[in-house]
């Protein structure tokens, strides 16, 4: 199956209400193109420099879609990613979250914070929480430029099955925000290997590269 089949099979199977992020790091403009055509309306990208390349290279199609940074974002590059992307899905800290809000300049702009799921001491990501996930998103709400609209979490490498109490707990962790007045509406988690337990346990947002386009070289 070439990526418009698998990506309209993809789009059949996976519930409407649940948001496909098409990951598209190392795809070339084609293959993008290729999944843009076929309906795809969410690209997320790892790296700025690679964003603005792919960008460039789509031309007018590139408007067609939603630009979500789903890599680790350097302060250094916020100027240029502002530019692009309409989301940024790796807001781990207050200060990051304050330094995109200066530079935004009226521009309203989409956050999540992304959680540490599972506490793991070399990723990104807060902790996993409650009280430091609403000091947090409450500051956020503050900021004049910035509008927090979910979270995202990435799980250790590990099994599906293995995942699914991170997931559980990174979906209980957003609905007590909510409860708690945060005005979340995304919940981004699953990857090509675990997005039907993540849909499972709550997940209404899936970032997928492998399924759609294959193997990475
Ligand atoms: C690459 C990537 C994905 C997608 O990974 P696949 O296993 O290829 O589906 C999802 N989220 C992030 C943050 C990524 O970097």
């Amino acid at each position: 199956m070439g990526i418009s089949e698998t990506y309209a099979k993809l789009r059949q199977e996976i519930p409407k209400g649940v948001t496909i992020v098409l990951a598209a790091k190392q795809r070339s403009p084609a293959e993008v193109l290729e999944a843009i055509n076929a309906g795809a309306t969410d690209i997320g990208m790892n790296y700025v420099q690679e964003a603005a390349q792919l960008f460039k290279s789509l031309g007018s199609e590139a408007k067609k879609v939603r630009w979500h940074m789903i890599g680790h974002l350097q302060s250094n590059k916020i100027n240029k990613s502002l530019s692009l992307f309409e989301t940024f899905q790796t807001i781990d800290s207050f200060e990051l979250a304050q330094e995109i809000d200066k530079k935004a300049a009226g521009k309203k702009v989409s956050v999540f914070i992304e959680v540490n799921i599972a506490d793991e001491p070399a990723k990104s990501g807060a902790k996993p929480e409650f009280e430091t996930l609403l000091e947090l998103a409450k500051g956020i709400s503050a900021l004049p430029n910035l509008s927090i609209d979910g979270l995202m979490t990435m799980g250790p490498p590990v099994e599906a099955e293995t995942l699914r109490p991170y997931f559980r707990k990174a979906k209980k962790l957003f609905d007590d925000l909510k409860r708690n007045g945060i005005n979340l509406k995304h919940l981004s988690m699953g990857m090509s290997d675990s997005y039907k337990v993540a849909i499972e346990e709550g997940s209404n947002m899936v970032r997928l590269g492998t399924v759609v386009f294959g193997p990475r070289i």
